[in-house]
């Protein structure tokens, strides 16, 4: 009976979706009108309109896109310069007016990251239930195989590299990024390929996925801290939403 309720709630869901974000063919002069807001965190970006295609990326919440079309229940919109799909269930399409359409906040590769590893986000950026024993999620996760590597997501110096507490097996390097400094994390690694004090580049391996410390399976924890590493479990501290960077 229970499986019954689910089903059902699952469906409408998925009926309610279709309907806020509309269908059917879009011509050519009004696609550079509209933009799709993302309405859920860790939304899977795909390179075809289907499930079976390659997950490109993860999205969050409020993230806007420059909105290119439909197919079937997909929405195509431009990502970091291509064209991919989203469920179009968690997106919402609104109209932008031509010229003047406001820039999304949302800056890719300006400010100097690279993603540290492949694989989905898993988890987004932001306040969390507690259930894994923090109410603020400092950093995102990325959902990839154990022995994957983990690289330097800008060039930088090691400053920590141990197995310790909830982050098990991490490593933390300090950079300096358009004049600005911020410390990355990397955690729950199955390895560490680097010490502290090395100057590493941008690119370098520092490890591989793991799922030591508080972790239940295998992911790369990332977190970007503006300046020096600074530990809250229950606020953002001085963390930054890492797809904010990459
Ligand atoms: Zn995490």
């Amino acid at each position: 009976m229970k499986r019954t309720i689910t089903t059902l709630a699952m469906s409408a869901l998925v009926v309610s979706g279709f309907a806020a974000t509309g269908t059917g063919k879009v011509d050519a002069a009004t696609k550079s009108t509209y933009k799709v807001k993302i309405k859920a965190d860790g939304l899977r970006v795909r390179t075809g309109p289907s499930l079976k295609y390659r997950i490109v990326d993860g999205v969050n919440s409020g993230q806007t896109f420059k909105y290119l079309g439909h197919r079937g229940n997909w929405t195509k919109i431009l990502h970091k310069g291509h064209k991919r799909y989203v469920y179009s269930g968690y997106v919402k399409k609104y109209r932008v007016s031509g010229h003047t359409a406001k820039k999304a906040s949302f800056s890719t590769s300006s400010n100097g990251f690279s993603r540290p590893t492949s694989g989905p986000v898993t988890q987004g950026y932001g306040k969390t239930s507690g259930i894994f024993g923090y109410t603020f999620h400092n950093g995102i996760d990325f959902g990839a195989p154990t022995g994957t590597p983990v690289k330097a997501a800008a060039a930088g110096k090691v400053i920590k590299s141990s197995y310790q507490g909830a982050y098990g097996n991490h490593v933390m390097v300090k950079h300096k990024v358009h004049g600005i400094s911020y410390t990355t994390v990397y955690a729950h690694l199955s390895k560490r390929s680097v010490f502290v004090g090395q100057t590493i580049p941008k690119g370098a391996t520092i490890g591989a996925v793991g799922s030591t410390g508080n972790s239940t399976g295998a992911h790369l924890h990332f977190e970007i801290h503006r300046g020096n590493y600074v530990y809250s479990g229950t606020s953002a501290a001085n963390s930054v939403n890492p797809l904010a960077f990459l």
